[in-house]
């Protein structure tokens, strides 16, 4: 393997990273692709029959539609099953569960290094281009208690949380829904963030008035402006400041505590790449018209440009048009897709 040279290597198989494959395939180039995962792994964490905000036309990659049985929003299930279907329409090879844990520039080659379950493997490509995305683990509070087995940064599913008193942490959208879903399966919640609103406007929009309603009525208790001390396997401690400024303490009781709070990029291969990481979200540069990094032949695909998005501003329906700049500019190749071109994220 380590004498074979491939055009390019493809790292992460996420929807842009495919996207990207199918591009790769239909211009007849030989490249590689790995996953540190199975496909589509992002969605995979995601609360069973989440919906995504945007459209299907939004999220459909190469050109193959994605449609759904109600004309609805796709739910991660039916996204992942459309991810497979194309994998399997272009016949796509992918190194599953296969991380890339070495990258490095030799003259004009690079040399990749892979870690699947048998052990190392080495790789060599003229291109390579990361899709890694921006969402590899959650973002921590750093507090006491933290890593309790009852606390988790995931929601998973709301089943579990039946009559049970859930405490969630977080003013954005994935702690309304968490809320959202643990109150309709039949749990006790209770919401803190940090500011005296939710952030509506990150917010699914269809779920603002229905959060809004019940943490109005009481019948969610939401402790805004408020901020987590410490957790125990019993109570969530708070520090809560009034709307007349007076600081209180509050214990509040919880079987369950999610912390919606995010999540972040791993950059250590960005780094270990010699990429230049800028600002408070370590956003990697790279040149927006070309996908180029500062080193040549090293190009980024998909959220992966975001570094570690506060405000999420890069999605898959703003990404398509990635795979076509590093067609044309790595491969003078058209990523040959017919597809409605798409400025602005819809929210
Ligand atoms: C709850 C939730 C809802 C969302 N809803 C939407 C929405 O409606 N619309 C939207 O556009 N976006 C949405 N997003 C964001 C969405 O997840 C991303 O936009 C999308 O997954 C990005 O696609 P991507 O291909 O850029 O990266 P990803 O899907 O994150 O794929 C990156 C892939 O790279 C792999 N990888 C990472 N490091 C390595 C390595 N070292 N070696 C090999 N493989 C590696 C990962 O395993 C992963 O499979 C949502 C996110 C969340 C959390």
């Amino acid at each position: 393997m380590i004498d074979h040279v491939y055009d390019a290597a493809v790292v992460g198989a996420g929807p842009i990273g495919l996207e990207l494959a199918v591009a790769l395939k239909r211009a007849g180039l030989d490249y590689v692709q790995f996953d540190a995962h199975q496909i589509g792994h992002t969605m995979t964490w995601w609360a069973p029959q989440t919906r995504f905000f945007s459209s299907n036309e939004r999220i459909a990659i190469a050109g193959v539609p994605l449609l759904t049985a109600d004309q609805g929003k796709a739910t991660r299930e039916q996204y992942l099953t459309y991810l497979r279907m194309v994998v399997d329409t272009f016949d796509l090879q992918i190194n599953t569960y296969e991380p890339v844990t070495g990258l490095r520039c030799e003259g004009d080659l690079f040399q990749l290094t892979t870690r699947p379950r048998s052990g190392e493997r080495t790789w060599k490509a003229r291109k390579v281009i990361l899709c890694t995305g921006g969402t590899d683990r959650p973002r921590l509070i750093n507090v006491p208690g933290e890593d309790l087995p009852h606390v988790s940064h995931y929601l998973g599913d709301p089943h579990q949380y039946f009559r049970q008193k859930v405490m969630i942490i977080g003013g954005k959208n994935s702690a309304v829904e968490a809320a959202l879903r643990c109150h309709h399966a039949g749990a006790h919640v209770s919401i803190s963030y940090r500011h005296p609103e939710l952030a509506a406007g990150e917010i699914k929009y269809w779920l603002v008035p229905e959060i809004r309603g019940l943490t109005h009525s009481g019948r969610i208790p939401a402790y805004a402006n408020s901020t987590v001390i410490k957790i125990t396997p019993t109570h969530v401690h708070l520090t809560v400041i009034s709307s007349e400024g007076d600081i209180e303490q509050k214990a509040v009781e919880a079987d369950f505590v999610l912390l919606m709070t995010g999540y972040v990029q791993d950059n250590a291969l960005l780094k270990l790449a010699g990429l230049e990481l800028e600002g408070p979200t370590q956003m990697p540069l790279y040149d927006p018209r070309t996908m180029q990094t500062t080193i040549d032949g090293l190009y980024l695909a998909g959220t992966t440009v975001g570094g570690t998005q506060d405000h999420y501003k890069v999605f898959i329906e703003n990404c398509h048009d990635h795979v076509e700049k590093i067609m044309q500019h790595a491969f003078h190749k058209s990523a040959e897709v017919n597809r409605i071109v798409v400025d602005q994220p819809e929210s």
